[in-house]
């Protein structure tokens, strides 16, 4: 059993982008070793050592963005103006060079005793798509899910082509939101509906005695979770992801 209870080095091997100020990252283990797999929606702890002694070392944590898998993890990251771990991975961190995380951890997984025929729904806004775009590839082919993805624009719009396909081939209902599309913007091409997730729309489309789980900006969750409780789902149905 390998241990990974400690930082352990991983290798990138590939970075790609997304869409505006988003790439992904696949990494490796640098020894080659097999990689502990993640439960989709959890993270992984990764930490930048400083050779300073008057700095501190960096950690932050990003979600799994794939398929859960024993070779390659994927994390896909927004780039923060002045945000100084994102801002290594995109511009400093090259193919070949290391860094470090420990094993995924976290618990907004789903819910493993939900019967199996439970609708789940999951709500993404921004670069809060990855641990449930992790959970919609592991899942799609045997859950009932509703995919709803809010974002800025087609400029915005990360993973549009991935979450089109799998939502298409296994018959699963896809509806994204543009609160301020571009001119070029076409409903029915780029984007579903103009403006933000409101409580009519949840009312008219969403299975309401479904299992939720979402993650974005704050406001997206307070709106959503309080908007839910207002429908009448319970509150244990209602599971979300901070990213701060
Ligand atoms: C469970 C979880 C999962 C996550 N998953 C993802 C993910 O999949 N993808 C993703 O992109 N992110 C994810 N995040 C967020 C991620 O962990 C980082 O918080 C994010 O990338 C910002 O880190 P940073 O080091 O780039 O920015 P930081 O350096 O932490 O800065 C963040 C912001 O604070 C401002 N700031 C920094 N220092 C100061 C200061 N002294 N005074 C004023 N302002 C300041 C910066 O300008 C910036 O706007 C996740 C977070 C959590 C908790």
């Amino acid at each position: 059993m390998n241990n990974w209870d400690n930082f352990k080095e991983l290798i990138l091997i590939d970075k790609k982008d997304v869409c505006d100020t988003i790439k992904s990252f696949y990494f490796k283990a640098k020894n080659g070793e097999k990689l502990p797999k993640h439960t989709p929606g959890q993270f992984l702890p990764f930490r930048i050592k400083t050779d300073d002694p008057k700095m501190r070392d960096i950690f932050r944590v990003y979600s799994l963005s794939d398929l859960p898998n024993e070779d390659t993890y994927r994390i896909s990251v927004k780039k923060i103006d002045g945000g100084v771990m994102s801002s290594y991975l995109h511009d400093n961190l090259q193919v070949g060079d290391i860094i470090e995380a420990k094993a995924p951890c976290g618990i907004f997984v789903l819910d493993e005793n939900l019967p199996k025929d439970t609708p789940i729904v999951l709500l993404s806004g921004g670069i809060g798509v990855t641990p449930l775009l992790s959970m919609l590839l592991a899942n799609a082919k045997d859950r009932n899910i509703t995919f709803v993805q809010a974002v800025q624009n087609s400029n915005m719009h990360p993973f549009k082509e991935d979450i089109e396909n799998i939502c298409k081939e296994n018959n699963l209902k896809n509806t994204v939101f543009y609160s301020n599309p571009l001119d070029t913007d076409e409903v029915g091409k780029n984007y579903d509906v103009k403006g933000f997730v409101t409580k009519e729309w949840i009312k008219e489309n969403l299975p309401l005695n479904g299992a939720f789980y979402f993650c974005g900006p704050p406001i997206f969750m307070e709106s959503l979770e309080k908007n839910l409780l207002e429908l009448g789902v319970s509150q244990d149905k209602i599971n979300y992801e901070k990213f701060s």
